[in-house]
């Protein structure tokens, strides 16, 4: 499977601003030397050796992950937030064409649905969209935020073709096992667990991970064993999630021993906090990692979420 990164902020787009764009630029320019740039490839080698903060950006654009399997006619969407928007850009010029898109919620709050009125392919007659949710009202609640005077246009009159699933348990399409699991987040959310026969993906944001998720029962065994990558929410830092308790989310250091407990291969952090720019979130995946070497959790690998990011397995 393969798994894309097209949205990957929480809460809010958080587009950068003019500022902190001049601060990269004077900070690049305050590293080069003459030398740096005698040559094509003398420059490359100094941007190659720039820190990523600097030499690009986290991205501004609220969750959306899509995980495409063996069919390319095919492809399967978690959250339609503000990242959907480039998304569906990116895969119209992609041959062959997507036929269906399959959209996965984790619930409902604005971030993870105020991408779907600018969704491309959702104006295409002969795209399928099929959305999915374990809540009841789906169809509601998706065309209500395109009601005037919100919207100048309404979901019934976007063109492609739409069904709506309320999930009651796992489903399987084309050898892969779609299953999902409650998390704690106010009003509820929903993690989603992917199974193609051979690797194991698990989308959980929006999610404040609590001492039950550290238990060993059949729920939770059957859900997280064996998992190859985790996109988690890990929003805060320690100290920011300890003055936010119960507003949902978990600090990049709970979602490190999450993924350690549970022996997932690759937990990648995710839904960051809107007001922690580049530099800050390259800033909390070092402290996670320096976190993760002292508590010996040597079987997890911690990367950023990224717009952009692309994951293989
Ligand atoms: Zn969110
Ligand atoms: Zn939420």
């Amino acid at each position: 499977m393969r798994i894309q990164f097209w949205g990957v902020r929480g809460s809010l787009p958080s587009p950068q601003l003019p500022m902190q764009i001049q601060r990269k630029v004077a900070a690049i320019l305050e590293r080069l030397s003459p030398q740096d740039i005698e040559t094509p490839a003398a420059r490359q080698r100094f941007l190659d050796a720039l820190p990523m903060w600097l030499y690009g950006t986290v991205g501004g654009n609220t969750s959306c992950v899509s995980v495409a399997f063996a069919d390319p006619r095919e492809i399967v969407v978690f959250d339609a937030g503000s990242g959907i928007r480039e998304m569906g850009i990116a895969l119209s010029k992609q041959e062959p064409q997507i036929e269906r898109y399959r959209i996965f919620f984790s619930h409902f709050h604005w971030d993870h649905i105020m991408g779907m009125p600018f969704f491309g392919p959702a104006f295409n007659p002969s795209v399928q969209i099929e959305f999915y949710s374990p809540q009841t009202y789906l169809e509601k609640i998706l065309s209500y935020q395109m009601l005037p005077p919100y919207f100048p246009v309404s979901m019934r009159t976007m063109g492609s073709q739409k069904r709506f699933h309320c999930l009651k348990g796992p489903i399987t399409m084309q050898g892969v096992t779609i299953s999902y699991k409650k998390i704690r987040h106010p009003q509820g959310a929903y993690a989603y667990r992917v199974d193609d026969g051979k690797h194991i993906f698990i989308y959980s944001t929006d999610v404040e991970i609590s001492d039950a998720d550290f238990v060993h029962n059949e729920e939770n065994d059957s859900f997280f064993k064996n998992a190859d990558v985790i996109v988690i929410d890990s929003q805060y830092t320690h100290k920011e999630a300890l003055s936010k308790s119960g507003w949902g989310h978990s600090s990049f250091r709970a979602a490190t021993d999450f993924a350690a407990f549970w022996e997932i291969k690759c937990a990648v952090l995710f839904h960051h906090e809107p007001a922690y720019n580049d530099q800050k979130l390259f800033e909390n995946l070092q402290e996670a990692r320096s976190y993760a070497e002292h508590m010996h959790f040597k079987d997890t690998h911690l990367i950023l979420a990224t717009e952009g990011l692309e994951i293989t397995l």
